[in-house]
């Protein structure tokens, strides 16, 4: 291979919105036969939004919602930035509409919350001794109570376990293919909020095209089955090469696991719990809209975070190599 062929390759990569870390990088590309693929923030826009507050009996949605809106602000995880984000605009609208809001029916966040404590975000009480739990969830100080915000399952380890009405909440979100995120503080369960992401627009003609090039296409997630499958569905990869309920130490190994069984793995991925497992792929691939850290362990950047252009990056590699041989 000349270098000056492998340079032409790189800079029509430049074009095509891909940044590539070194020419040599174009060999690992061509052989890839299998792609993983991060959901949130790959496959999906990683920008969710609340969707829905189920409390425990006798607990406020409003101040669920500004507990774990001020915990999450200090986490930069798409969950987190939605749960803010309707806890900021919660707290400006019950400030606003005051009495008006209050005593309003159960489908509405109504009540206390007008409160503007100073806070990292406006609106919502500062925090302290934040932790972000990976994988897991976040916890932390806020208003003198210890906020656990995350999976259901980091709340039932710390001995917070979901009251019936929770755990139907847990299930009726899983139905529809929501996230659900548990709220507890000083020792108890008190809500269970629904979070909902959109896969993106250009994925599901990505998948099409990384298969049309002979790629097996894998979904691999932190998430939970049910969430994962549905995004599956939607993208066509098959059910049976959807990995969900992966801590971020596990992704590694199912990148270890396919390259065990001969396979030569690509990996997309966007976020700080993907770093390991891209810097292990034989072509680790980040979004551009993703993450520094993700970015620095990868061989290629997508700059625009549009899967579509990994397709164009591996036709591009078969297509300057084979002009080089
Ligand atoms: P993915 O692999 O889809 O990018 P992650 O590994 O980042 O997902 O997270 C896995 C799960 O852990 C999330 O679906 C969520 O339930 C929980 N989680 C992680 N971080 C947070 C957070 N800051 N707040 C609430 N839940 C979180
Ligand atoms: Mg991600």
């Amino acid at each position: 291979a000349t270098p000056t062929a492998l340079m032409v390759g790189t800079g029509r990569g430049a074009q095509l919105g891909i940044l590539i870390r070194g020419p040599e990088v174009l060999e690992s590309t061509r052989r890839v036969d299998t792609i993983v693929l991060d959901k949130t923030g790959t496959v999906t826009a990683g920008r969710m939004t609340l969707a829905g507050i189920t409390t425990a009996p006798g607990e406020d949605r409003d101040e669920v919602l500004r507990l774990a809106g001020a915990l999450e602000s200090a986490s930069e995880h798409p969950i987190a930035q939605a749960i803010t984000k309707a806890a900021t605009e919660r707290g400006a609208a019950t400030e606003r509409g005051g009495a008006a809001e209050r005593g309003a029916g159960p489908g509405s966040a109504a009540g206390a919350g007008s409160v503007a404590d100073a806070g990292s975000v406006a609106g919502l009480p500062g925090i302290e001794g934040f932790a972000g739990i990976e994988g897991l969830g976040v916890q932390g100080v806020v208003d003198g109570r210890a906020v656990l915000v995350g999976r259901p399952r980091l709340l039932a380890e710390a001995s917070q376990h979901l009251p019936v009405e929770l755990e139907r909440a847990v299930a009726e979100a899983l139905a529809r293919g929501e996230t659900a995120v548990a709220v507890g503080w000083d020792g108890k369960a008190r809500a269970v909020l629904t979070v909902a992401d959109v896969v993106k627009p250009t994925s599901a003609e990505a998948i099409a095209r990384l298969k049309r090039l002979g790629l097996r296409p894998v979904l691999l997630t932190g998430d939970n089955q049910a969430v994962a499958e549905n995004v599956a569905a939607s993208v066509g990869v098959p059910v049976e090469d959807v990995i969900a309920d992966v801590l971020p130490a596990g992704k590694v190994d199912v990148v270890k696991r396919l390259q065990a069984e001969g396979r030569v793995v690509a990996m997309a991925g966007d976020g700080v719990n993907d770093a390991a497992a891209l810097a292990q792929a034989d072509l680790g691939m980040a979004m551009g809209t993703g993450t520094d850290v993700a970015i620095e362990a990868s061989d290629l950047t997508l700059v625009r975070g549009d899967l579509r252009v990994a397709a164009d990056a591996i036709r591009l590699s078969r297509r300057t190599l084979r002009t080089i041989k």
